[in-house]
C-alpha cells in the first residue's frame, strides 16, 4: 500500500507553503514542538503577519497566485535554500495537488499531509465518487460521467430532475457550482460553472447531482497514521453557507445522536482507509431530515473549520498532523476520544453582507478583540488570524480574515461566549460580515438549532441590515438634506453650476445616511444607507428611492420639533431634532440618530436609466457578454468580472444597448472605474 512509501520521516525545520491566518496558525504549533519556521510570500504580502511571525521567509514571485503560492518550483526552492525538512501547505493553494506532493517525494521533503495517490482518488469529485459507490458509502444521485457533451448533460439533468446541483469535477471552496432551477436556465449555469472552473483549477468537467431542498451539513473529521491507523474526532456542523461556503461552523452537531455518529464516524473511517489515507482528512456528508446521509466528498487537508473540533476534543490538530508526518503513531485511540462541550467558528470575511456578499478591500486601521473589557475567558476564546492593525485587505486572495472561535459548556453557553466576543471585535477601514455574523449568532432560529443549508436565505428577511431600518425616520432625515441641498443649489445662478444639475430637467441627489451607533466610522458601509431623491420642482412632492423602494414623499414641518413624513400617502409623525448634518429622529418608541451627508448629483437629463456601469469591486474582466451595439433587454448579462476567485456578473439597467466597452476581457479594474457606456431606449 502507499501508506509504506510515505515520505514520513523527523525533520527540525518547517516550511508553510500558505498565507494569512492559516500559516500564523500552523507556525504557532510548530514553534511550540520547537521547530524553526519558514514563511513564504508574494509581493503583495511581503510585509504580511505570517512574515513578520516566521524565522526566516522567502519570497516566491509576484502577487498574483499562480505566479507565487502556486508555483510548485519556487516553493521546493524556498524549502532547499533554508534547509526545510518538511512542507506544511495550510488549505488552499498546493494543499490538494497531487503533483506537487510528487515533486516533494523526488525532492526527499516530507510533505504534511496524504500521499499523492490518496489526493488523486479525492481530489476529482467524479472519480471519487466512482470509488465510494464502489466502496459502499452512500451517494447523492447524480451523474458524475466523463462524456461532457451539453446535450448529454443536459439530458442528465432531466433525468436526475430539477433542482439539480452542477459542480465541477475539480472543484472546491464553492467555486464552479450552480443550483440550476429549470432547464432553461441549464446552459448558461453550464457555461458560468465551466469558466468559472477553468479559471480556478485549470479544467472544465461538470457532475451535476440531485439538489437537497433542506439537507445539513455534516462533516467527519479523520486522522490515519503510516502505521495502519484511523480514528475519528467526531463531527461538525457546517449548514450555515452563503454561496455554498461556510460562515458559522459548530461541533458536535446539535441533535446527534450516539449511533449515528459512530454510523458516519466508521462510514469516513472506512472511506478513508479505502484510499490508503494518511494524516487529517474531511469526510464531508450532506445529512437529511429523516437521518440518512449521503457522501459528499472528501478533503485531504486540514480544514478552516478544525478548530472547533480542537475546541472540543481537546487536542491539537497540528500538532497530531506533525507527527503522523514523522512518522509517529497517532496520539490517541478512538476509545480515547472523548467530547468536551460546545465550540463555535465564526469566519470573518472582507465582505458586504448588504451587498450580495461582495468582497470588500482597503487597510485595516484598527484589528482588536478586548477579551478582559468584554469580561471573557482567555480560554474560552480564540482570535486565529492572518492580520493586524495596519494591514492591506488586497483582492488577490481569499477575503477570509480571521476566524472567531468558542467553547462553552453547552451550547447556550458557547453561543453567549460567541454573541459576546463578536461584539468585542473592533475591526476598522475595511468592510466586514462583522455584524452580520452577530445577527446569525442572535438568530432565534439559530438560537434554537433549527439548521439547514439554506439557513441565510429562508431568514434572509431578518438576517440583513439595511432591510430593518425605521423607515420613515430615514426618509425624514433625508428629506430634512435633501431640502436643505435643493435650497442651495436652486438659489445658485444656472450658469454656476457644476454638479450636473440641468434647466428644464429634474435632477437626482444622492445623500447617504449613516448612523454613528452602528458604524465604527463615517465610511463603514454596514451602517450606510444611500438615499436618492428627485422632484419635478420646488414644492412638489420627492420621489425617493430607499432600501430599494422607491416613495413618493414629503415632509412638513409642524409644531415646534414636530414633522409629518407621508411615504405613498402613509403619513407617521415624529420628532426631528437638528444639528448639524445629524438628524435625530424621534418617536415614543425609538430615536434614530442620523447623520447625513451629500453624495454627489446624477444627471438625468438626457438618459432615463444610468448611462454608465461602474465596477463595484477591484478585480479583472473575465469575459464581454454582447457585443457593442446588440439590443438587450433589462437584466440581461453584459459582462462577468472576477474578483477574490468569485464572479459577478454586470446586467444591463434598462432595454437599451451598449454603446462602447471600456475593458476586454483579462482587464485589471479600480473600484467605481466605468466600464461600459449604456444607451437606454427612448
Ligand atoms: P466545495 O468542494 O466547492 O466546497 P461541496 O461539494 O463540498 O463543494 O459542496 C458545498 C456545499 O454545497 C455543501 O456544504 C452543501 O451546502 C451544498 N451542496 C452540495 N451538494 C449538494 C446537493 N446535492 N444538494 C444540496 N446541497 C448541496
Amino acid at each position: 500500500m502507499s501508506q509504506t512509501n510515505h515520505n514520513a520521516k523527523r525533520f527540525d525545520t518547517l516550511l508553510v507553503a500558505n498565507r494569512g491566518e492559516i500559516a500564523c496558525r500552523v507556525m504557532r504549533t510548530a514553534r511550540a514542538l520547537g521547530l524553526r519556521t519558514v514563511a513564504v510570500y508574494s509581493d503583495a504580502d511581503a510585509n504580511a503577519r505570517h512574515v513578520r511571525e516566521a524565522d526566516e521567509a522567502v519570497r516566491l514571485g509576484p502577487a498574483a497566485a499562480r505566479e507565487s503560492y502556486l508555483k510548485v518550483e519556487a516553493v521546493i526552492e524556498a524549502a532547499r535554500r533554508t534547509g526545510a525538512g518538511a512542507i506544511h501547505p495550510g488549505y488552499g493553494f498546493l494543499s490538494e495537488n497531487g503533483p506537487f506532493v510528487e515533486a516533494l517525494d523526488a525532492a526527499g521533503i516530507t510533505f504534511v499531509g496524504p500521499p499523492a495517490s490518496a489526493i488523486a482518488a479525492m481530489g476529482d469529485k467524479s472519480a471519487a465518487k466512482a470509488r465510494m459507490h464502489d466502496a459502499g458509502v452512500p451517494l447523492v444521485p447524480g451523474y458524475h460521467g466523463d462524456d461532457q457533451d451539453d446535450a448529454l448533460l443536459r439530458d442528465e439533468a432531466e433525468r436526475i430532475g430539477y433542482p439539480v446541483l452542477l459542480k465541477a469535477s475539480a472543484g472546491g471552496g464553492g467555486k464552479g457550482m450552480r443550483v440550476v432551477e429549470s432547464a432553461d436556465g441549464f446552459q448558461a449555469a453550464l457555461d458560468g460553472c465551466r469558466r468559472e472552473s477553468q479559471a480556478a483549477f485549470g479544467d472544465q468537467r461538470m457532475l451535476i447531482e440531485k439538489y437537497l431542498t433542506q439537507p445539513r451539513h455534516v462533516e467527519v473529521q479523520v486522522f490515519c497514521d503510516t502505521h495502519g491507523n484511523g480514528v475519528y474526532l467526531f463531527e461538525r456542523d457546517c449548514s450555515v453557507q452563503r454561496r455554498h461556503q461556510k460562515v458559522l461552523e459548530e461541533a458536535p452537531a446539535p441533535g446527534m445522536t450516539a449511533p449515528l455518529r459512530r454510523e458516519m464516524g466508521e462510514a469516513a473511517v472506512r472511506a478513508a482507509k479505502e484510499i490508503g489515507y494518511v494524516g487529517a482528512g474531511t469526510v464531508e456528508f450532506l445529512l437529511d431530515a429523516d437521518g440518512s446521509f449521503y457522501f459528499m466528498e472528501m478533503n485531504t487537508r486540514l480544514q478552516v473549520e478544525h478548530p472547533v473540533t480542537e475546541m472540543i476534543t481537546g487536542q491539537d490538530l497540528v500538532a497530531w498532523q506533525l507527527k503522523v508526518a514523522m512518522g509517529e503513531p497517532l496520539p490517541l485511540a478512538q476509545d480515547e476520544l472523548t467530547i468536551t462541550g460546545h465550540s463555535f467558528e465564526a469566519r470573518l470575511y472582507a465582505e458586504d453582507p448588504e451587498q450580495d456578499f461582495l468582497p470588500a478591500t482597503g487597510t485595516l486601521s484598527r484589528f482588536a478583540m478586548d477579551l478582559a473589557g468584554a469580561g471573557l475567558e482567555p480560554s474560552r476564546v480564540r482570535l486565529d488570524s492572518g492580520v493586524e492593525t495596519g494591514d492591506a485587505v488586497s483582492m488577490h486572495y481569499d477575503p477570509m480574515l480571521a476566524k472567531l472561535i468558542v467553547h462553552g459548556d453547552d451550547r447556550t453557553q458557547a453561543l453567549a461566549t460567541l454573541n459576546r466576543a463578536l461584539a468585542a471585535l473592533d475591526v476598522q477601514g475595511v468592510v466586514t460580515n462583522r455584524a452580520f455574523l452577530q445577527r446569525l449568532a442572535t438568530h432565534p432560529a439559530f438560537r434554537e438549532a433549527n439548521l439547514d443549508t439554506r439557513f441565510i436565505e429562508r431568514n434572509e428577511a431578518t438576517l440583513f441590515a439595511a432591510r430593518q431600518i425605521d423607515l420613515e425616520a430615514y426618509a425624514g432625515a433625508a428629506l430634512i438634506g435633501l431640502h436643505q441641498l435643493a435650497r442651495e443649489c436652486e438659489s445658485d445662478s444656472p450658469w454656476d453650476r457644476h454638479d450636473g444639475f440641468r434647466l428644464n430637467a429634474p435632477h437626482t441627489i444622492r445623500i447617504a445616511l449613516c448612523d454613528p451607533a452602528h458604524a465604527q466610522d463615517e465610511d463603514d458601509s454596514e451602517a450606510v444607507v444611500v438615499v436618492e431623491g428627485r422632484r419635478e420642482a420646488e414644492g412638489s412632492p420627492w420621489q425617493l428611492t430607499l432600501g430599494g423602494r422607491t416613495f413618493a414623499a414629503t415632509l412638513e414641518p409642524l409644531q415646534g420639533d414636530a414633522v409629518a413624513v407621508t411615504l405613498d400617502g402613509h403619513r407617521r409623525r415624529l420628532q426631528a431634532r437638528r444639528d448639524g448634518n445629524v438628524v435625530v429622529m424621534v418617536d415614543p418608541q425609538r430615536e434614530t440618530r442620523l447623520f447625513w451627508r451629500r453624495i454627489d448629483a446624477i444627471d438625468h437629463g438626457h438618459h432615463e436609466a444610468e448611462s454608465t456601469l461602474t465596477a463595484p469591486m477591484h478585480g479583472t474582466v473575465v469575459a464581454l457578454l454582447v457585443e457593442a451595439g446588440t439590443r438587450v433587454e433589462k437584466g440581461m448579462p453584459l459582462m462577468v468580472m472576477e474578483a477574490m476567485k468569485m464572479e459577478h456578473t454586470m446586467t444591463a439597467p434598462a432595454d437599451g444597448h451598449v454603446e462602447s466597452f471600456h475593458f476586454a476581457a483579462g482587464d485589471t479594474v479600480g473600484q467605481g472605474d466605468v466600464l461600459l457606456e449604456f444607451a437606454a431606449d427612448e
